[in-house]
């Protein structure tokens, strides 16, 4: 099998040692790239910092349009990254699909951000000291951006972090999860075709991006190198707070995990009412084999409604279709390997073993995990406690809203929560009183709308991506004060 290049400084590369990608679901060799080597990532980086002074005078419409010719061709050709996404990762066809539309999206976004992305102008002579004084107040990159990203969602988060760096105008090094580097590498053979198209001084200058795979083990030469001032990481806790201490000067947005939970609140109790909240709450308790940071993990039902919701929810779970993630119909595929879905079973057994009943699901066979709905869990348990990562609902009843709130902020995390409610003064009051990054009313926590504030509190993370944020965020505001004005 031809091995993928990588992508060093915007043209093709191959490193010494070979990174063999499988299909989750059945061990197939999908392809086969290679890991950068020292001089490489040094020569990435090289590359990098050379090129940013030009990157961050780049005109706007040169950045808009490279953006939009990514985001063009990325849907040109949907099916074969969806198919690629789904080969790498084990996620089923149609929620590859959904992945692939979002970072069409993301880039459209960025392109139009670009253009209108300035700073502002600020009035100085609200004291006597700014008489005839105006203040212009610019927004310049903080230098190149090193993005690394995890294997759930191997392109869209790799666009999150890509599409904001070229909109502001930083060079970005993308390092992409070792399990998942192919949709990442896509995406860098696109970047590529509006790289100096028609010769220096065109398109996006040589420099401005580096796709490379990195062993882990070597990842901390790059979070640490002064060069990189801005880290972006997607992935756990444990990763993230490591990069923290190993980059304590730098600007550093951590994306981290969760163990998000909905609430049924006691006015959420029509037939309709609970049939739509127990479908949504099987689904994105169970896409990608509840591998994402926003997969509902934790339910919260009012006590009075309780006993008519959790046959719903589970007659929902059971109602799901498992298998082969090429399947066209499969909902539930497997977990990214054999020691993640052992991880799960032995949490699952875990809080059985300490009196928690499982109403559906619970069996491991290889890579995928059957969708499972737990009761009665104790509340040290780390199916509670600790993020699940895998396909496993933990429900439990509340005597109210506010006792179901205080359950929601018990957690070491703060990603989103769901709150089922038709009353604006209860979703007032779990906007006011979560400790969360969001809250989505009406719905499952792990909506999320590309372009919105997206991050977490606690445990989950410092700072937010959106791709607006994101921009906000890789520059820094640098004011003109003009006088006599
Ligand atoms: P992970 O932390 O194992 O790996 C993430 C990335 O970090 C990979 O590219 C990995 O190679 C790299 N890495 C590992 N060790 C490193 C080190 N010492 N220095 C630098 N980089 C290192 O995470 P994962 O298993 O790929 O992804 C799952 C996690 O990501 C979950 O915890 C999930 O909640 C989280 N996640 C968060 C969000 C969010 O937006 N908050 C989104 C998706 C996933």
């Amino acid at each position: 099998m031809q091995s993928v290049p990588f992508h060093l400084a915007g043209r093709p590369a191959e490193g010494p040692d070979p990174l063999i990608v499988r299909q989750p679901y059945d061990g197939r060799e999908v392809a086969r790239t290679s890991y950068a080597d020292p001089d490489q990532v040094e020569a990435a980086i090289v590359a990098a910092a050379a090129v940013a002074d030009r990157a961050a005078a780049l005109p706007a419409y040169v950045r808009a349009e490279a953006l939009d010719h990514v985001s063009r061709r990325l849907a040109e050709r949907a099916e074969e990254v969806a198919r690629l996404i789904g080969a790498e990762s084990g996620k089923p066809i149609r929620w590859a699909r959904v992945e692939v539309s979002r970072a069409v999206s993301v880039f459209r976004w960025a392109a139009e951000e670009a253009r209108r992305f300035s700073g502002d102008l600020q009035r100085l002579d609200t004291e006597p000291a700014g008489q005839g004084r105006l203040a212009l107040v610019r927004r310049v990159p903080r230098g190149p951006v090193l993005g690394i990203t995890p294997f759930n969602f191997p392109l869209n988060l790799v666009a999150h972090k890509v599409a904001p760096a070229l909109a502001v105008g930083a060079p970005i090094v993308v390092k992409p999860a070792p399990k998942t580097p192919l949709s990442a590498l896509l995406l860098g053979e696109l970047l590529a075709e509006v790289t100096e198209p028609d010769g220096p001084g065109t398109g996006l200058p040589v420099g401005m991006f580096s796709v490379l795979p990195v062993p882990d083990d070597r990842a901390a030469d790059l979070v640490a190198d002064p060069r990189l001032p801005v880290v972006s990481f997607t992935g756990s806790g444990p990763v993230g707070t490591a990069i923290r201490r190993a980059a304590p000067d730098k600007h550093v947005t951590l994306e981290l995990g969760g163990n998000a939970a909905a609430v049924i609140c006691s006015d959420w109790s029509s037939d309709a009412d609970l049939r739509w909240a127990a479908e949504r709450i099987a689904t994105f308790g169970n896409y990608q084999a509840g591998q994402s940071c926003i997969a509902v993990q934790r339910v919260f039902v009012h006590e009075w409604l309780y006993d008519g919701f959790l046959p719903r929810l589970v007659a929902a779970v059971e109602a799901l279709r498992t298998g082969d993630p090429a399947d066209e119909a499969t909902e539930v595929g497997p977990l990214i390997n054999e020691a993640a879905a052992r991880r799960v079973e032995s949490w699952v057994d875990e809080a059985v073993t300490a009196g928690a009943t499982i109403e559906v699901g619970g069996r491991r066979s290889g890579t995928s995990f059957a969708p499972t709905v737990l009761t009665a869990v104790p509340p040290e348990s780390r199916v509670s406690t600790e993020e699940v990562f895998g396909p496993v609902l933990v429900v439990a009843r509340v005597a109210d809203d506010i006792a179901a709130f205080d359950a929601v902020n018990n957690s070491a995390y703060g990603l989103q929560v769901g709150v089922f409610t038709h009353s604006l003064q209860t979703a007032f009051a779990a906007h006011r009183g979560l400790r969360v990054g969001g809250v989505i009313v009406g719905d499952v926590p792990s909506y999320r709308a590309d372009q919105m504030p997206y991050g977490g509190v606690k445990g989950s993370g410092v700072g937010r991506e959106g791709v607006r944020s994101a921009m906000d965020d890789y520059t820094e505001p640098r004011v003109l004060v003009l006088s006599g004005v």
